[in-house]
């Protein structure tokens, strides 16, 4: 075991909350897909800071925009001020929103995801001067009192009290053994529909909703794609009453399902896209992206120190230089297609990998152990205890990477977009033996 780690942990136990006791290492440097701890062991790093390092750790062309900015003289941070870098960046994000963000204005929000989101829900009141919330079932949107309101796992709200209120949840459709017992593309048009009845019942009795927030490939909440067509029908039905469908791809957006944003894949619209982690190359940056007609704030309304992070702009920049480039996205669908691929095989020998699922390079791996019961729906609910020894053998391995779902039990990848074919098969040589001892 690492003894640095042993070290620093005993001297700083009760000081510091350390983030992941299940990774007990300390990083000395990192570069590509490869983290170095202090001892001097690599690891293959399928976390990439939680997604944000779309093109691994100190990319040269990020190295070299950084390098560039510091030596140029300009201010590193300008509040909401102008400056040459924020024009080019917003110029740059602009270009990849729908018809090439013609019908979209940029809110700078601050350096976290749960930044947009307040934005976003705070404006969607605004703008349709109505009270409530839709979120869905397994959604995960940040920590903040209005973000975690939203957010479809009670976990963390535990002993929370007076988190915005005005927040109904209707169920997200899973594709395997869904709570709601409405699995796959059925069960999604099912769900589609009783969404629409239940919009048309509010409607008869009480003010209809500002505004859905989602995520279209679920990523805290384990990985869960929304089906296309259950996209569409809620997109049709929102626009139909006026209600804002706002799109959060803080994780799944910049490349990360082989799509520059998720929600391209249904061919939708959003009225609003909440926007982080990727976007500032690795630094703290979160945007909303709004249409022009729910730009609804009067100047000044919404305010916020840290929007004006030169650097994570910098960054920003060389992060869409690169995502632009021809056949970038196409390779990481294609890695996504194989490591997917690779993984699925894995099944028939190791029944405890229940099912594979993602877009791009989202992936997750449900882990079940039949022994463990159902709950009331009759769902199965793995304890995350086999998911969790599967991670601690992964990081023994040299393989790091992320648990998530409702009770720890899929394991989610988040490699960066730059990962080679080498690097894949490596992933799942690592994940193999890490799976063989954990099930031993
Ligand atoms: N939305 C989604 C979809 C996320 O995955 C996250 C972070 N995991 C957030 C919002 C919150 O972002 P942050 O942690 O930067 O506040």
């Amino acid at each position: 075991d690492n003894e640095y780690y042993l070290n620093r942990q005993d001297a700083f136990e009760s000081n510091v909350r350390s983030y992941p006791r299940k990774l007990p290492f300390a990083i000395a440097k990192a570069k590509g897909v490869w983290i170095t701890d202090v001892e001097g062991k690599e690891y293959l790093d399928c976390l990439a800071g939680a997604g944000t390092l779309a093109l691994g750790h100190n990319h040269d062309d990020i190295l070299e925009a950084l390098n560039a900015f510091l030596i140029s003289g300009m201010p590193m941070h300008t509040l909401d001020l102008t400056t040459p870098i924020k024009d080019q960046f917003s110029e740059a994000l602009l270009s990849i929103l729908p018809n090439k963000g013609k019908e979209y204005c940029l809110q700078f929000c601050g350096p976290s995801g749960a930044d947009a989101v307040e934005a976003a829900l705070k404006l969607a009141k605004i703008a349709t001067k109505r009270n409530t919330i839709i979120s869905f079932t397994g959604g995960y949107h940040g920590m903040t009192h209005g973000a975690l309101a939203v957010t479809g796992n009670n976990g963390p709200k535990e002993h929370v009290t007076n988190l915005m209120p005005g927040v109904q949840f209707f169920p997200f459709p899973h594709n395997y053994r869904c709570p709601t017992g409405m699995s796959g593309e059925k069960g999604a048009g099912i769900l589609a529909c009783q969404f629409q009845h239940f919009i048309e019942d509010v409607e008869r009795g009480s003010p209809l909703p500002a505004a859905v927030i989602l995520e279209v490939v679920q990523g805290e909440g384990g990985v869960n794609p929304a089906p296309i067509h259950w996209l569409q029908q809620i997109r049709k039905v929102t626009q139909e009453h006026g209600i804002l469908m706002i799109v959060d791809e803080v994780q799944s957006g910049f490349g990360r399902t082989g799509r520059m944003f998720a929600f391209e894949e249904a061919g939708i619209e959003p009225d609003m896209i909440v926007m982080s982690k990727a976007i500032g190359g690795g630094l703290p940056l979160a945007i909303l992206g709004i249409k022009k007609q729910f730009d609804a704030w009067h100047p000044g309304a919404h305010s916020g120190t840290f929007r004006g992070n030169q650097l994570a702009m910098a960054a920003g920049i060389s992060t869409l230089n690169t995502l632009n480039k021809p056949h970038f996205l196409g390779s990481v669908m294609q890695r996504g297609h194989w490591l997917t691929g690779q993984l699925q095989a894995l099944q028939s020998h190791y029944p405890c990998l229940a099912q594979v699922r993602g877009r791009g390079l989202m992936i997750g791996i449900e882990i079940v152990d039949e022994g463990l019961p159902s709950d009331s729906s009759g769902a199965y609910v793995g304890d995350g205890l086999l998911a969790a020894e599967i991670q601690r053998q992964c990081f023994k391995q040299g393989l790091i990477l992320e648990r998530g779902g409702r009770n720890g039990n899929v394991i989610r990848l988040l490699p960066p977009l730059i990962i080679t074919q080498d690097e894949c098969f490596e992933v799942v040589l690592r994940f193999e033996s890490a799976l063989e001892r954990a099930i031993k």
